[in-house]
């Protein structure tokens, strides 16, 4: 026990030393220490245990170590582990097959890339492309990646000093808790909300727009789920004037609402849809653009000007494959839905009832937040020093939390069982039970 809880120590060690970690000020103490998982599990060295709800990144959506996926990693590593994007390769082939056929019927070709930033680059290139338009609408509650144009496209506070990229604008998509439009009903924040964005395509000229780009269901900036009637609104707008509509999946899709991609549950086609995480649960780095026949057509003759030296790659592919598979044959997606509306939905309903601290409780599937407030009249949101205590407290009682400003998103791996809830749901309880408002 001596030795695994010196592995402990050496890991803190190392990573103090050496790594440069993302989105943070380096002096900060060292994190969790995370060595292996199973399902909705995870342990350090020394064998404490933690109830992954915050799915690491949102991307594990079939939950650590899924046997049957390490297997297909395992196999592919030894056949062929790495391959030129040039060369056919039958894994890439499977992988392309399996994720166009859950996707709308005129959709047939699959551009891979690493990750979910370069999958919006790419998207973001193909729409200049093929509308022949520089502009780009997205929303300031987005987060659409940390790259050249994408995260120019995010909206939230990682945008906002880089000028960089041009011809991206911003507006406010629909938010009826936290409302910009002084709506009282999500009826009147659809419409008020699409009255905006119109105002905003005719402000900067129809003409000028190449796409528009939204998460279907924004993540990050708090599982904001579209009122009835926006996306397909937005859908009409982009039709009346030749606007290409990229709806980013690369959270909200392969299972973690409770279907396939988030954009199943409105009535609305998107023209690319991107995707990363949740494709294979990001056991090995991967992620897309899914290409309406209208768009790939452009480059049959036409030279797509972009690529990367992994898109493809054999071991991302053979994961991918084998995820979509087991997703299907355990029926995770239907598990994914079913748990929260018979587990979650309940659970955190419960919570609000008995803490005024949760203003609103909100999401689908495995996809939920709790919007904390310090006055559930004036909807204030907590202040940060109290979600950094809050996330501490989690943790120590073994829950791994997502928290993003005031917020904390429940998202478990799409395979939480209805047990595992409630031992979380015992756990949020306890500590929002010492908050005081
Ligand atoms: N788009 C959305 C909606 C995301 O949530 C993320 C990551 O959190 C990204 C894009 C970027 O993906 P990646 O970090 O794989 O580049």
């Amino acid at each position: 026990e001596n030795l695994t809880a010196d592995l402990d120590a050496l890991a803190r060690d190392l990573d103090a030393e050496h790594v440069f970690h993302s989105w943070s000020a380096q002096g900060q103490p060292p994190q969790l220490v995370i060595a292996s998982g199973r399902g909705t599990r995870v342990w350090d060295h020394a064998g404490n245990e933690y109830l992954d709800f915050s799915s690491q990144l949102v991307n594990v959506n079939i939950g650590h170590q899924h046997p049957a996926v390490i297997a297909a990693i395992r196999e592919q590593a030894e056949l062929l582990a790495t391959v030129a994007p040039s060369a056919v390769n039958l894994a890439r082939g499977e992988a392309a097959k399996r994720i166009v056929a859950r996707a709308p019927s005129a959709h047939n070709k699959v551009f891979f890339t690493n990750g979910g930033a370069d999958a919006n680059e790419n998207a973001i290139r193909m729409a200049r492309l093929h509308t022949g338009r520089d502009t780009v609408l997205s929303t300031y509650r987005s987060y659409h990646g940390n790259t050249g144009a994408a995260i120019v496209a995010t909206g939230d506070w990682r945008r906002i000093p880089n000028r960089f990229a041009r011809g991206h604008v911003h507006f406010f998509g629909p938010f009826p808790y936290r409302s910009e439009f002084w709506s009282e009903t999500p009826e009147q924040e659809t419409e008020r909300a699409l009255q905006h964005l119109r105002r905003v395509i005719e402000s900067e000229g129809p003409a000028s727009i190449a796409a528009i780009l939204l998460e279907t269901v924004p993540g990050t900036a708090g599982v904001i789920v579209p009122p009835p009637g926006y996306l397909a609104g937005v859908r009409e707008l982009c039709d009346r004037h030749g606007i290409v509509l990229i709806l980013d999946e690369v959270m909200a899709g392969f299972g973690r609402t409770g279907r396939w991609f988030a954009f199943d549950g409105y009535d609305v086609t998107p023209d690319l849809i991107t995707f990363a995480k949740g494709v294979n649960s990001g056991y090995v780095p991967a992620g897309g653009v899914i290409i309406s026949d209208e768009i790939a057509a452009d480059f049959d003759e036409r030279v797509f000007p972009g690529g990367l030296t992994y898109s493809g790659h054999p071991l991302a592919m053979a994961s991918i494959v084998a995820t979509i598979d087991a997703m299907e044959s355990e029926g995770i997606v239907d598990h994914a839905r079913e748990v929260g509306a018979e587990a979650i939905a309940p659970a955190l309903t419960e919570l609000a009832e008995k803490h005024r601290v949760i203003g609103e409780v909100r999401g689908e599937g495995v996809f939920w937040a709790l919007d904390l407030v310090a006055d559930p009249e004036t909807r204030e949101p907590l202040p940060a020093a109290e979600m950094g205590r809050i996330k501490g407290a989690l943790v120590e009682r073994g829950l791994l939390p997502f928290t993003a400003d005031n917020r904390i998103h429940v998202v478990p791996p799409c395979v939480v069982t209805a047990d595992e809830v409630a031992q979380a749901a015992e756990i949020y309880d306890e500590v929002l039970a010492t908050v005081a408002v």
